[in-house]
This record gives C-alpha cells, sequence and structure tokens, in this order.
C-alpha cells in the first residue's frame, strides 16, 4: 500500500515568473510617467512587453501589461519587482490518496471495483476499443453499474461515470452515494475519470452534502480517492442571478 501526496497549482508559475523578474536590469532607466503615446499604448508599455514577452504567454495572472502598471508606478526597478512580489499569492491545492493491491480492500470495496470491472462486458465501444465501467454503492446497500457507450457522432456517446451518476439521480436521488469505483478494459493503468465526470462526480458530492469514496481500479491496484472534490479542485461554481 502507498500513500500518494500530490502537490499542484501554481507553485511552478510563481517559480518561473521569479525567474523572470531576476531578468530586470538594474539600471533599467525608467521612462518617464506614461512614456509618449503610440496607437494607444505608451512606450514604457512597449518596452515592458518586450521583456516580458515570454511572461504573457507562461503566466495569464501576471501580463506584460499589469507588469507595466507595477513598474510605472514604482520608483526604481527594485521598488517595481517589491511591488509585483507583493501583490503576488502563492497557493497550494494538496490532497493524499491510498493506492492498494486490488486483494488488500476491505471487502465491500473489492466487491464494488470487481462489479465495476464486470460492468466493462457491457460498454458500447466499438470505436475507442476502451471499455469503462462504473459502479455505485448506495447508502441503501444496493449496487448499480453502467458502462460507456459510444455513438457514430462521437460526441453524443457518454462515459461510464456520467451515464451512471445521470441514472443515480433520475431513479435514487434520496440515497447517497457511499462509494464510486471506476474499472476500464484493456486496465494498463488506473483509470481515471474525464473532466467533465469529474465535474459530474462534484455535483453529485455537493448536492448530497457528503463526501463519497471514489476507488479507480486499473493493472490489479486501486487508488482511494476520499472526496470527489479531491478531483476537481478551483471547480466552477453556478451562482444564478438574483
Ligand atoms: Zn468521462
Amino acid at each position: 500500500m502507498q500513500r500518494i501526496h500530490l502537490s499542484f497549482g501554481s507553485l511552478k508559475t510563481h517559480f518561473e515568473t521569479v525567474q523572470v523578474y531576476e531578468k530586470i536590469p538594474e539600471n533599467y532607466k525608467i521612462p518617464k510617467k506614461g512614456g509618449f503615446a503610440v496607437g494607444g499604448l505608451s512606450v514604457s508599455h512597449y518596452l515592458w512587453s518586450n521583456l516580458f514577452g515570454c511572461l504573457r504567454s507562461r503566466n495569464p495572472f501576471l501580463n506584460a501589461r499589469s507588469v507595466a502598471r507595477f513598474r510605472q508606478r514604482a520608483k526604481t526597478p527594485q521598488a517595481a519587482r517589491n511591488q509585483a512580489f507583493k501583490s503576488m499569492k502563492t497557493l497550494h491545492f494538496d490532497f493524499e490518496y491510498i493506492e492498494a493491491p486490488w486483494e488488500s480492500l476491505p471487502s465491500d470495496d473489492r466487491e464494488l471495483v470487481a462489479q465495476a470491472r464486470q460492468a466493462c462486458g457491457t460498454a458500447y465501444a466499438p470505436y475507442s476499443g476502451f471499455r469503462v465501467g462504473a459502479a455505485a454503492r448506495l447508502a441503501s446497500g444496493q449496487i448499480l453499474t453502467a458502462s460507456n457507450q459510444e455513438s457514430e457522432v462521437f460526441p453524443s456517446g457518454i462515459c461510464a461515470e456520467r451515464a451512471l451518476l445521470y441514472y443515480l439521480q433520475a431513479h435514487h436521488a434520496n440515497d447517497p452515494l457511499l462509494a464510486f469505483a471506476v474499472a476500464s478494459d484493456p486496465s494498463p493503468r488506473i483509470c481515471t475519470p474525464c473532466g467533465a465526470c469529474r465535474q459530474v462526480l462534484l455535483d453529485c458530492e455537493k448536492r448530497q452534502a457528503k463526501p463519497f469514496r471514489i476507488l479507480l481500479y486499473g493493472d490489479g491496484r486501486v487508488a482511494c480517492i476520499a472526496s470527489a472534490a479531491h478531483l476537481l479542485p478551483l471547480s466552477f461554481t453556478f451562482d444564478p442571478v438574483k
């Protein structure tokens, strides 16, 4: 059994930003306030756009224009750097999950994964040849399964996870989901849900206001994830206009 700790988010971007800032020449001459206008852009904007050309493509939050703003307000290049750093935040998303051989799981999780693997047999995947099965255990004890269904019009097909989640919402909305397993055939590695399915898993978790366990099977091993929220940091939240 392995405990895996993932850390991702803006840290890398932050370091790249730091490196780029280090390249600001100390003796860089500060243009007069605003420079002079050329087609709506000041000269200082123009210079900084060139200097931070690579930054624009790597960090959408700190583009050349915002750097130019810092630069124009600051009295020295060092002050510009300090101001820019003060406005930055480094945020982390961390989560841990367990990866374990299928045999070592508790019997109820083992059973659920077995059902997901079996459900691969009901997939309709003549185009991709990648069959996926999903299984859900509800609070009532019921286990339900589904599989991916492809269409001749490719986008019209649906993943196993969403096929099952929509069925659950339609027929078992008041029976909370306790655990959700996903498996594939072939199964070269742990089968992870696509982005759309991660959103719908999270929708389901939000509706029932209680996390459910996610078990992702592949090549004899299972990733056990404590909550759908871990699979989709910075998720979309719909706030209807009132
Ligand atoms: Zn999917």
